[in-house]
């Protein structure tokens, strides 16, 4: 179900916060230092919405002031998956 309306099903992952300034959150925490890359999948920065909250959101994250929360806090806070083999 899209994560923000509860209504529709989700059509897309969504960054919550950005994925331009996610990766740069990655990058300076200096945890990822041979993936140029890091930040863009962090399981705890994505949600599923639908295309209209989508846009909405899109549009939100375009007008967005002041500093963005911290994606390597939120991933550090995930659980993780336990696995039993
Ligand atoms: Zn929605």
């Amino acid at each position: 179900m899209c994560a923000r309306c509860d209504r529709a099903l989700s059509d897309l992952a969504d960054h919550i916060v950005p994925a331009r300034e996610a990766i740069v959150q990655a990058q300076q925490s200096g945890k990822y230092p041979f993936d140029r890359n890091a930040g863009y999948f962090l399981r705890s920065n994505l949600q599923g919405l639908c295309r209209p909250c989508h846009y909405t959101k899109t549009n939100e994250d375009k007008t967005h002031v002041g500093p963005w929360p911290s994606v390597m806090d939120a991933e550090a806070a995930r659980p993780k998956k336990v696995y039993s083999f």
